[in-house]
């Protein structure tokens, strides 16, 4: 796992994914190292790295080109940059027009869930799977009912992690926003 100042980060750039919430999406995933995964939402490419380092290709998608820039910084400091297309783009443009994948992966949506779910699923490989991280109570529920309605198995697990900092008196944890895991089995 990369640590989470392994990242080059940027103040208009959301991410990187926790590390303890990335170790939980690579385990969840059951990933393989031929599988190719579409990313909706790369972000600071936090679950771009993770996935780049054990699988064959990711196709890596975000809206904003300051996470595009930053993804693509963020791979060449790992030397991931081959294993990795990334489009500036709208999920649905993108998704429409890709060949099948193992894997979609959604971390962010934008309003547009419900539709990147519908199309997301018919890109998807035979026994392939959706993996939906959400800090909204609304995707939540809404990839989960969705996910349901397109007849999948659907599992969600919700953490909140908590992370020591070892002061002078003692340890004082802090805690991280609670994330919810959604994904098919
Ligand atoms: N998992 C990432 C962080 C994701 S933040 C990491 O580890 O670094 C969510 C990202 O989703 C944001 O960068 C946002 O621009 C992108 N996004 C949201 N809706 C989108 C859409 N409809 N199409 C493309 N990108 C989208």
């Amino acid at each position: 796992m990369f640590k989470d100042t392994d990242f080059i980060t940027n103040s208009k750039v959301p991410g990187p994914t926790k590390e303890e919430i990335r170790c939980l999406v690579i385990s969840k995933s059951q990933l393989k190292k031929e599988d190719e995964i579409l990313e909706i939402g790369c972000g600071t490419g936090g679950l771009t790295l993770e996935f780049a380092k054990r699988c064959k290709k990711v196709y890596s998608v975000d809206k904003n080109p300051d996470a595009i820039d930053l993804t693509r910084e963020n791979l060449i400091k790992h030397d991931l940059l081959e294993k990795v297309e990334l489009f500036q783009e709208e999920a649905l443009n993108v998704i429409k027009n890709i060949d099948k994948v193992n894997m979609l992966v959604i971390g962010g949506s934008g309003g547009d869930l419900l539709e990147i779910l519908e199309i997301g699923s018919q890109k998807l490989t035979s026994g392939g799977k959706i993996i939906v991280t959400a800090i909204l109570l609304e995707t939540k529920t809404e990839a989960i009912s969705k996910l349901k309605e397109l007849g999948f198995s659907v599992e969600i697990i919700e953490v909140n992690i908590s992370k020591g900092r070892i002061l002078e008196r003692g340890t004082m944890m802090y805690a991280q926003n609670p994330i919810s895991i959604i994904y098919t089995v």
